[in-house]
């Protein structure tokens, strides 16, 4: 392989590391938990035998790596090249991940959050690359956006750029942990959503086919018993949904009005969900927005399935020797 990047996809709950190349190519993919509560100093001891395995089992020697690419939870910073304090891995505050590796790859090295990463792997190697003006947006369990404009990443002054998960769609709405009322992550986060649900149907003690997707273990309702429900027209579900893709729809509004782009593609929930979640998405977005950029954008699923995250960590990589 000519050139071989490093890729390393770091997780709340699993870290990836690749060695592909520009194209998106692997040449060996392994990964680890991240065990993150046991903290950065663990993490990065078992980090260096992994890269040291995959490594040899590819056949690449260090002083062969072209670059390392590191898609990594927000909040950071791109410019110290440091992780600040991932809301999902207490104790990691200011880890200054991009000197660890260089100090041990000595080679160059690119940080970014892993919604600007997915937005990259996109652009570079998936079924819309090409295009200049994308978004993705994850819903998984947080929410948060890779956005970019004319080709590039938006990043910000301070690496907000898209952090959409915390724009505010209703003042008056519901408390997020952030601070803040009503922000687009609290609407429509997998977790909140299911949240949610499990507080109305305790409550109100609704019988509802989303409660029977999880064994009637209110504990272990998720998002995939919603839709399974939606899937049954359960009407409890089907009015829980709507509410939900109205929000979706509302925030992905904003984004077409700001961003104006050709793509928005959707990570995690619509995998699962597919037409069962564009479909309504698709209906509602003139509400929100106005029609030439409702009309001139795709709405569509992630096309790199779960290839994604390694391919974000290689096109960390690769955008960041194409803009040295
Ligand atoms: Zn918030």
């Amino acid at each position: 392989m000519k050139a071989p990047l490093l890729g390393i996809d770091l997780g709340g709950t699993k870290t990836s590391v690749c060695i592909g190349d520009v194209h998106g190519n692997f040449c060996s993919r392994q990964r680890m938990p991240s065990a993150a509560s046991e903290g950065p100093r663990a993490w990065w001891q078992r980090t260096q035998k992994l890269i040291t395995g995959s490594l040899r089992s590819a056949e690449v020697e260090f002083a062969e790596l072209a670059a390392v690419g590191l898609a990594a939870p927000g909040p950071l910073s791109t410019g110290s090249g440091t992780l600040l304090a991932p809301p999902n891995m207490p104790g990691w505050v200011d880890v200054p991940i991009v000197t660890m590796l260089q100090d041990f790859l000595h080679c160059p090295v690119f940080l970014e959050n892993d919604a600007n990463a997915c937005a990259l792997a996109e652009l570079y190697f998936g079924e819309f690359r090409d295009v200049q003006h994308l978004v993705y947006l994850t819903a998984s369990t947080g929410m948060g956006a890779g956005i970019v404009s004319n080709g590039v990443v938006i990043q910000g002054v301070c690496d907000h750029g898209g952090e959409v998960g915390h724009f505010v769609l209703d003042a008056d709405g519901p408390e997020c942990p952030c601070g803040q009322r009503g922000c687009f992550e609290i609407f429509c986060g997998g977790k909140n959503v299911a949240d949610r649900l499990r507080s109305r149907i305790g409550e109100l003690g609704v019988r509802t086919a989303v409660l029977d997707h999880a064994q009637g273990d209110l504990e272990r309702v998720d998002f995939a018993c919603l839709l399974q429900a939606v899937r049954e027209q359960d009407a409890f579900a089907l009015q829980a949904f709507e509410e939900f893709t109205d929000r979706l729809a509302q925030g992905i509004g904003v984004l077409l009005m700001t961003v104006n782009p050709q793509v928005v593609l959707l990570g995690t929930i619509a995998i699962h969900a597919g037409e069962l979640l564009l479909e309504p998405l698709r209906r509602k977005l003139p509400r929100y927005a106005w029609a030439p950029a409702v009309k001139s954008c795709t709405l569509a699923a992630s096309t790199l399935g779960e290839r994604i995250g390694d391919l974000s960590a290689l096109a960390v990589a690769r955008a960041g020797l194409d803009q040295r």
